[in-house]
């Protein structure tokens, strides 16, 4: 590369190189792999359309010829008849069919994978190499029950790879598994001392692009027997405009010259390589390398095919056994939190409980709730002021109410606005989940701590972009030796099964929140609701019972008075010549002796007795004593609130009207009563007690 050229143009030109790689359609090289032929023919079976230019290797006749005779001369009426048959089964495609060929140059059995491209079929031949006896479906079902014994996840693959190495006698087998930018890593290899190892050596996501990535779900195995030998072109007839053909779902495929590169720079002269799925999602890879090239009989390829899927279902239920011994663990927590509920825990009572164990659970340095509560917060974590920035960049961010999760946290400017690099003190992990049964949530954070990495590249991945046909292209890196990266300022990454286990426990940390915030509200409730019913039969100014509540208590005594021919009277008693008393010490002095005297009164009363206030200076008793003791009562209390000391202001006096329950009594008739002796009081002179027994 000029040393002169900008780094801008160097990085533009990489871009346009990893674009157009990504872009280029693998699926329809217009080539095969010399390792079979290819026959094309229309809907109808009426004709054929294309051939690989090298038929007359394996069919025995030129191109010019195939296109010549119909689809049955060519490829044979037992052929079509096996295919009609198949497709009546409801097969699905591809179909692989055998046949036998004699011609003058080929002769023996030739495995066909057919299968469709728009609505032409497509007919791709590999001649079957007669398998040697330890190839056998016995030997298959031996390492089957091999690996379906295996206790770990190590075990199983490294026993996958000696299965595959007694199956093809590959130079270099390799498991390589994606992460989650689909970088490559090789986890379990097995070699000869001529090949390199690449065991815990990462690939680049860009060595395998989205489009091939793409192409192992159509088909799973991807052969390149020779990675040497040139492509065979495929040839229309005469006047055909076809579309290319999508050989996608076949074995021949020719592979790009970029690939190819990439494998001679590699020292491979063949390769293989089998998808490892995980229900739906590309794993990894099963990988074998061979120094030369390396032709593979379509029953040993298919063989192998049958073993990676058997491991892959074993690989997924030990991984998946891990996942629920820790989900496990994680259940066990919950329970503890809903357990906790009962007891109307707060949040920062469960994080004292429980915040420990879940920093072991979720291999964090800190954790944070943040409720309507407040902040309560566990180890390692930014202070409370940046904990709320970074609660309301999530917030802000958070239209889908999910989960939401770096390793790297200084990388997200919506999240961090404000946040320096020293706030983090050291977590550059962090996993948020929101509690959504609040508005605006609350959050369940933890952190993680920078853990520094050490990534083992196989080969700098740095690839250098030339011109090919004015186009942009990769050339694929030269050197495939060790090269170290070291990766700082990241924590451990969040793995899928930790963001589901903690999203639950969020959920139930949240519902834990509410249901205290319910409680605490329902208490809050129950305070003012007592208030309220004190205020509703309760005197403001004295705290004695107010009228409302009198006038329940007489119609009660009225009638238990009635029905138990018990005694009931009321004393009805009125403060003589307030009015004066106010004008002369002012309103103020006449409300504290307004509560001094209903003080000295209720002191009097024994416990059945109610008293309370009747309106302005009016004070009734209510008492269940007969006539005369009320009468000797009222007699007391004028007296006690004659003695009453109240300094400056002198003195006040009350007049107090008696009167008893009569049969057939309604309350007015009886406060009546009262009321009438009391202005009897009044009049004979004021500070007396007048009766109406
Ligand atoms: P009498 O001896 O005839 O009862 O004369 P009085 O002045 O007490 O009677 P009147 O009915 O003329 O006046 C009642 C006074 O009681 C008028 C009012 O200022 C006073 N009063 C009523 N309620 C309150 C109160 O809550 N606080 C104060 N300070 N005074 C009150
Ligand atoms: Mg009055
Ligand atoms: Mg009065």
């Amino acid at each position: 590369m000029n040393d002169t050229i900008s780094s801008d143009m160097i990085s533009n030109d990489l871009a346009e190189g990893l674009a157009n790689c990504a872009r280029e359609p693998v699926h329809i090289p217009g080539a095969i792999q010399p390792a079979g032929c290819l026959v094309c023919v229309d809907n109808a079976l009426q004709q054929v359309l294309s051939v690989s230019a090298n038929i007359a290797e394996i069919l025995g006749v030129t191109p010019t010829e195939a296109f010549g005779q119909s689809p049955s001369q060519l490829l044979g009426p037992d052929l079509l008849e096996q295919l009609a048959s198949r497709l009546e089964l409801d097969d699905s495609l591809p179909l692989t069919l055998e046949c036998q060929y004699q011609t003058d140059t080929f002769e023996g059995g030739l495995q066909a994978t057919v299968y469709q491209s728009d609505t032409r079929w497509v007919f791709e031949f590999e001649p079957i190499v007669s398998v040697p006896e330890q190839h056998s479906l016995a030997l298959l079902n031996r390492w089957i029950k091999v690996l379906g014994r295996t206790q770990s996840v190590e075990r199983l693959l490294f026993r996958l790879i000696e299965a595959v190495e007694s199956l093809t006698g590959y130079g270099r087998i390799m498991v390589y598994q994606f992460d989650e930018e689909w970088h490559g890593t090789v986890i379990s290899e097995k070699r000869h001392d001529a090949l390199e190892s690449f065991l815990g050596h990462r690939f680049p996501a860009k060595d395998i692009p989205p489009q091939v990535r793409a192409l192992y779900s159509v088909n799973p195995v991807r052969s390149i027997p020779d990675a040497g030998a040139p492509a065979v072109s495929l040839l229309s007839r005469a006047g055909s405009r076809d579309a290319p053909i999508d050989m996608g779902p076949g074995y021949l495929r020719a592979s790009s010259p970029v690939h190819l590169r990439y494998l001679a720079n590699m020292g491979v002269g063949a390769s293989l390589s089998v998808a490892i799925f995980s229900e739906d999602n590309l794993w990894g890879l099963l990988a074998c390398h061979h120094g030369t090239p390396k032709a593979l009989s379509p029953q040993i390829r298919d063989t192998l095919l049958a073993l990676v899927q058997m491991a892959s279902q074993r690989l997924f239920l030990l991984e998946s056994r891990g996942q629920m011994r820790y989900l496990k663990r994680v259940m066990d927590s919950r329970e503890l939190v809903s357990y906790s509920r009962g007891h109307l825990i707060r949040p920062d009572e469960l994080i004292r409980e429980h915040g420990k164990s879940w920093l072991a659970l979720f291999d964090a340095c800190g954790l944070a709730l943040m409720s309507r509560f407040g902040v309560s917060r566990l180890g390692i974590t930014p202070d409370d002021a940046v904990l709320k920035r970074i609660a309301s960049g999530l917030t802000a961010g958070n239209r889908h109410n999910g989960p939401w999760f770096t390793d790297q946290l200084t990388d997200h400017m919506s999240v961090t606005t404000l946040v320096q690099g020293d706030d983090i003190v050291g977590c550059y992990g962090l996993l948020a989940l929101p509690m959504n049964v609040e508005s605006p949530p609350g959050w369940f954070l933890l952190f993680r701590q920078e853990q520094p990495r050490t990534h083992r590249w196989a080969g700098k991945p740095e690839d250098v972009v030339v011109e090919e046909e004015g186009r942009k292209v990769l050339n694929p890196r030269h050197s495939f030796a060790t090269w170290v990266e070291e990766v700082r300022g990241r924590s451990r990454p969040w793995l899928p099964i930790e963001v589901r286990a903690a999203l639950d426990l969020a959920e139930d940390l949240a519902i834990a929140v509410s249901v205290n915030h319910i409680a605490h509200l329902n208490s809050e409730l129950q305070s003012v609701n007592k208030r309220l019913e004190s205020l509703a039969h309760t005197d403001s100014l004295t705290g004695v019972w107010n009228r409302y509540h009198l006038e329940l208590s007489i119609d009660a005594e009225i009638k238990v008075a009635h029905r138990y021919q018990r005694h009931c009277c009321v004393l009805l008693f009125d403060i003589d010549h307030f009015k004066q008393f106010n004008d002369q010490h002012g309103h103020e002095a006449g409300d504290r002796v307004l509560k001094t005297l209903a003080t000295t009164v209720e002191s009097c009363l024994r416990a059945g007795d109610r008293f309370g206030r009747w309106g302005g200076e009016e004070f009734l008793i209510l008492t269940g004593i007969d006539p005369k003791g009320a009468e000797l009562l009222a007699e007391r209390l004028r007296r006690k609130v004659e003695e009453i000391d109240l300094g400056d202001l002198g003195q006040v006096t009350i007049s107090i009207g008696v009167a008893s329950y009569h049969p057939g009594d309604n309350r007015k008739q009886l406060v009546a009563r009262a009321d009438q002796a009391m202005y009897q009081a009044k009049s004979e002179g004021r500070n007396r007690v007048v009766s109406s027994l």
